[in-house]
């Protein structure tokens, strides 16, 4: 018996929290709550001396867990390593369950990586003709003979909890497209190394933010060229070209992924990721308004104006999707993303209904750092924040972490413990009930 005792809970209900309360696990499993400091006799006793204790955080919407293709753009796998320290940033925040979602990985590609943490691992399936058809238009590399003959079927029948990421910033010419395939053509043609922001100047100058050739702003281009330091290196015709030939050729096919992937969803009865973004924003509204299970993933993608973003996620409340709000990096790194503000503003109108870390090209936030500034910032009380990133992911997903999420018996004893003085600060981490994380 395990007895978590002087602890701060917070039930993940969104409302509860408990002073000085005592939490027991047994075989696994929280078997009681109780008011005070008692604790039965023979239990191993953990005094928190007055530290949040809270259910482990759900991660719905990560990638680079996992072996087998990266994104929805097919890349080749992240090498051991690198899969490894991203498992083990997830379980240093206090997350006990991530869903990758990367999409086109095999069962035994996501088998393998479960090998390598405690971490709850679950997937998403994304094998659908489209979805390959834009992974090989903007890269594909990762995507083997294997998986070209493998069917989403098997990845459902294997465990795959939700259809997804339909689309992506890879495939859409977004982010993906800003931190990885821009900089990496212009350094291939250049040898010029650019950053997510300079990559996305410059996209913007060449194809407008609509992505359309005819779009492109000659001084703007020009002023873009400058500031990435490739005036001289690269006339203006050909850095629209590079970047056309990154962002364009995925476009329609991954539009077109949307609608098979949430027919797929509704087929198979689960719920659908869909990449949420101005060029695939159209198509998620159509899926969430043919009843497919619809999670707007990361609704507010910086690439949205807050008026647009908000307009945008009205019409997809109203159309009966869930809303995911990312952090990305913003809080922390802020490689890609340079301020969380279109999350503030979604969290502040009330519109978000769940809390995931994307990718942010790996530089992701740790959820603790998020957790800490909204609450800090008074956007959200305690409780309702880690609602959104416990019982509510838990709730929008149900085959992702059932029978977690939640402080309370019978559920799964994964428990995260924030230090009172620093919500930032993870202090022990437990899945099953097993210690899998104190810092030293
Ligand atoms: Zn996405």
């Amino acid at each position: 018996m395990l007895a978590l005792t002087n602890a701060t809970v917070i039930t993940g209900d969104g409302r509860t929290l408990l002073a000085r309360a005592t939490v027991l696990a047994a075989d696994g499993r929280i078997t009681e709550l109780r008011a005070g400091s008692g604790v039965p006799p023979g239990a191993r006793v953990l005094d928190l001396d007055g530290d949040y204790l809270l259910p482990g955080f759900i991660n719905s919407h990560v990638h680079g867990v996992t072996f087998g293709p990266l994104f929805a753009s097919g890349a080749p796998p992240l090498a051991e390593e690198a899969i490894r320290r991203n498992l083990v940033r997830h379980l240093a925040a206090g997350t006990t369950t991530v869903l990758s979602v990367d999409g086109f990985a095999l069962p035994e590609e996501v088998a393998e990586a479960q090998h390598l943490s405690p971490l709850t691992i679950k997937t998403s399936a994304g094998l659908t003709p489209a979805a390959l058809t834009a992974a090989q238009a903007v890269d594909g590399a990762g995507l083997t003979e294997r998986h070209l003959a493998a069917s989403l079927k098997e990845q459902v029948e294997a465990g795959a909890v939700a259809i997804g990421e339909a689309g992506s910033g890879h495939t859409l010419g977004g982010g993906g497209s800003e931190y990885m395939y821009i900089p990496r053509r212009i350094k291939e043609e250049t040898g010029v190394e650019i950053s997510p922001a300079q990559a996305r100047a410059l996209k913007e100058a060449a194809l407008g933010k609509e992505l359309d050739p005819a779009a492109r702003d000659e001084a703007a281009l020009q002023a873009a060229l400058a500031g990435a330091g490739l005036a001289g290196r690269l006339t203006p015709a050909r850095a629209q070209a590079l970047i056309a030939a990154c962002v364009l050729p995925g476009l329609k096919p991954a539009r077109r992924s949307i609608a098979e992937a949430a027919a797929t969803a509704r087929h198979f009865g689960l719920p659908l990721i869909a990449h949420t973004a101005p060029p695939s924003l159209a198509a998620v509204l159509a899926a969430a308004r043919a009843g497919t299970h619809t999670i707007a993933a990361h609704t507010n993608h910086d690439s949205f104006t807050a008026g647009a973003m908000l307009a945008a996620a009205r019409a997809l409340k109203r159309a009966g999707a869930i809303l995911d709000g990312a952090t990305f990096d913003s809080f922390g790194a802020r490689r890609t993303t340079e301020s969380p503000a279109n999350l503030v503003t979604l969290l502040k109108a009330g519109l978000v209904d769940l809390i995931t870390t994307d990718y942010g090209g790996g530089f992701f936030d740790p959820l603790p750092l998020a957790l800490k500034a909204i609450v800090g910032a008074g956007i959200l009380p305690l409780p309702a924040a880690v609602h959104l990133l416990t019982a509510a992911p838990a709730a929008a997903l149900p085959g992702l972490a059932p029978e977690r999420g939640r402080i309370a018996p019978g559920y799964i004893a994964d428990l995260t413990v924030l230090a009172r003085a620093d919500l930032a600060r993870v202090r022990y981490v437990f899945i099953g009930g097993r210690q899998v994380f104190h810092p030293r």
